[in-house]
């Protein structure tokens, strides 16, 4: 849940997890709707397939027990090396390295690394120093102080290098330390627009099921059938962030088909709560059902 997430954000939504989820087995045994559910609100779905899959992969090969092996650990669906050398070190530790974002900012600084710390030969640079630096016990004391450094020393902003416990073996200490790390530089926002129908047919909505990669089994409002003319107003519209892109997702009534289309289905006014939605289609959602 927190990977690209902050804690204030999750920390709701894992006790609600928990209490839904509270074993392996529970987990792996539900049905996808409702993890996906319980997932609503948070982005980055694919996060919930991988610990839905994930989970059924812990029951059926490994007896429902977490497996202890680091190879073992990143072939779990959804986990890179990050996660994998955080679990290992931290629940067990045992030697493997992190880079997060606070440990690649002392790392790029420690190692004075001018190269973007977001590209592919930045990354290489980055876990061979980890692994270099990486002590022969008490790893997970080790990790979790190269972490709170970044957070609490090494910061963004005016990091306070005469306090710094590794001062005397920092290479951009003596320069400008504040501009490190390097990135690249950022893709511009683009707007972009996305219309759709509000269909509501005898006391049910019509909706659509995603099957992209970006909302895959989450429902939303269907797309329009048709353009609309240029003076129309929508019932409603709202924005929202989606990578590079500002979003304005803009809600138009529409007539009601012969039949639903592919991936559609009417849905029962009183059941929309229930369904699995992406999060800014449950806005607009809420907010038309609210204004009747
Ligand atoms: S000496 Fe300064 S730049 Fe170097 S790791 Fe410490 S706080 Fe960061």
């Amino acid at each position: 849940m927190l990977q690209q997430t902050q804690v204030a954000t999750v920390l709701d939504y894992y006790r609600r997890w928990l209490e839904r989820f509270p074993t392996v087995a529970a987990l792996a045994g539900a049905p996808e709707a409702d993890v996906l559910r319980a997932w609503e609100g948070l982005g980055y779905y694919a996060r919930a397939r991988n610990l839905h899959r994930a989970a059924g992969i812990i029951r059926d090969q490994y007896g429902g027990e977490f497996p202890r092996e680091l190879e073992q650990i990143a072939a779990l669906p959804g986990v890179g090396r990050y996660t994998a050398g955080a679990v290992f070190s931290f629940a067990y530790d045992r030697r493997a390295p992190i880079v997060d974002a606070n440990v690649a900012r002392v790392l790029a600084r420690i190692i004075h690394l001018r190269i973007p710390i977001d590209t592919a030969p930045g990354q290489r640079a980055l876990w061979a120093a980890a692994e270099l630096l990486l002590p022969a016990e008490n790893v997970r004391l080790y990790n979790s102080a190269l972490m709170e450094l970044g957070a609490l020393v090494c910061t963004p902003r005016g990091p306070q290098c005469l306090l710094c416990p590794v001062l005397a073996c920092c290479a951009a200490a003596p320069h400008d330390p504040e501009r490190l790390p390097v990135k690249k530089a950022r893709k511009p926002t683009t707007a972009l627009t996305e219309d759709c129908a509000w269909i509501v047919h005898g006391g049910r909505l019509l909706l659509q099921q995603g099957v992209g990669s970006r909302w895959k089994g989450l429902w939303k409002l269907p797309p329009l059938p048709a353009p609309t003319p240029d003076d129309q107003e929508p019932l409603m519209h709202l924005t929202y962030p989606f990578t590079h892109y500002q979003v304005t997702l803009r809600v138009f009534p529409a007539p009601t088909p012969a039949t639903p289309g592919e991936h559609q289905a009417w849905c029962p006014l009183d059941s929309l709560e229930s369904v699995a939605m992406a999060a800014p289609h449950r806005r607009a959602v809420r907010q038309l059902m609210k204004e009747g």
